[in-house]
């Protein structure tokens, strides 16, 4: 019994290390919004940042970096949060190739005349597994 706990641990240790680069640029996102009244909170081992002065300028209702997600308001985490769990997810399995792997499954869908956003196979999984459209 201990094993199999010890074991898991080392596991959520290894994913975090893996996603830890998209974790990096994520706290460096959240800093300034922190710094403009955002709030942070701990939500099951996802450091989740909404609020404050100026996140309503977010390009974006939400954004997962790594195990950090961003949300224009608390509300709008509250409704994405098993959207953006997906993102976590994604991010545990590509690791430090994460963001570049997003970014070119987008450009691919987009040089085969399709949306590069709502067409890229990541986003198709996060809303097919979350059932956020
Ligand atoms: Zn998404």
């Amino acid at each position: 019994m201990e094993r199999v706990s010890t074991v898991s641990r080392v596991v959520v240790a290894l994913r975090y290390l893996w996603a830890a680069p998209c974790t990096f640029v994520g706290v460096v996102a959240a800093a300034p919004l922190l710094l403009c009244g955002a709030r942070a909170h701990w939500v099951r081992g996802v450091l989740e940042v909404s609020g404050g002065g100026v996140a309503h300028r977010l390009p974006f209702e939400a954004i997962t970096l790594g195990h950090v997600v961003l949300a224009r308001t608390l509300r709008a985490m509250r409704r994405l949060r098993r959207h953006e769990r997906v993102h976590v997810r994604q991010c545990e399995r590509w690791g430090p190739g994460f963001f570049a792997a997003y970014l070119l499954a987008g450009a691919w869908q987009w040089l085969l005349g399709r949306r590069a956003y709502w067409d890229n196979p990541f986003e198709v999984e996060a809303r097919h597994e979350s059932s956020v459209r």
